[in-house]
């Protein structure tokens, strides 16, 4: 790696190994552990972060597919049968190389995410209008025997 030295003029100077030019020692960010500067100036290392993380993003895009109900499902099925890491790897072989993250699959086990809608959950107006039609009673008769703090409009 190289370092910082002393050049022609006086001034503390290091090569960037990202521009390959020779900046003063200001230019460069220093090193975490104290000693000395990082190998790239700071114009190359914001700009090679920016570039990582990019490629993070396309990676977490890319491998956060919505799941359906049907895969959900399928997940669930497997709960107890197969380890987080093979229900992901078999996942993917079963629906065609989409990529599923054994910590998806915990969370979904745990109930953290895509929970199914339990009785504790709310009512969405749908199911509200659905059940007033299999209602044999009055308008006022089916409020009431509905629980509307659970409605969710
Ligand atoms: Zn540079």
């Amino acid at each position: 790696m190289p370092v910082d030295y002393t050049d022609d003029n006086g001034d503390r100077v290091k090569h960037c190994i990202g521009c390959k030019e020779t900046h003063l020692v200001k230019e460069f960010y220093e090193h975490y552990n104290g000693i000395g500067y990082k190998p790239r100036c700071r114009t190359c290392n914001k700009a090679e972060l920016r570039e990582l993380n990019a490629r993070r993003a396309k990676k977490r895009r890319q491998s956060s597919h919505k799941l359906t109900k049907r895969h959900v499902d399928w997940i669930r099925e497997q709960q107890g049968k197969l380890s987080t890491r093979e229900v992901a790897k078999k996942f993917s072989k079963r629906f065609f190389n989409m990529k599923l993250n054994s910590s998806t699959v915990s969370r979904i086990y745990s109930g953290k995410i895509h929970k199914e809608p339990g009785t504790e959950d709310t009512m969405s107006i749908y199911d509200l209008l659905e059940g007033a039609s299999d209602f044999t009673g009055s308008v006022e008769q089916y409020i009431e025997s509905t629980d509307l703090k659970k409605i969710k409009f």
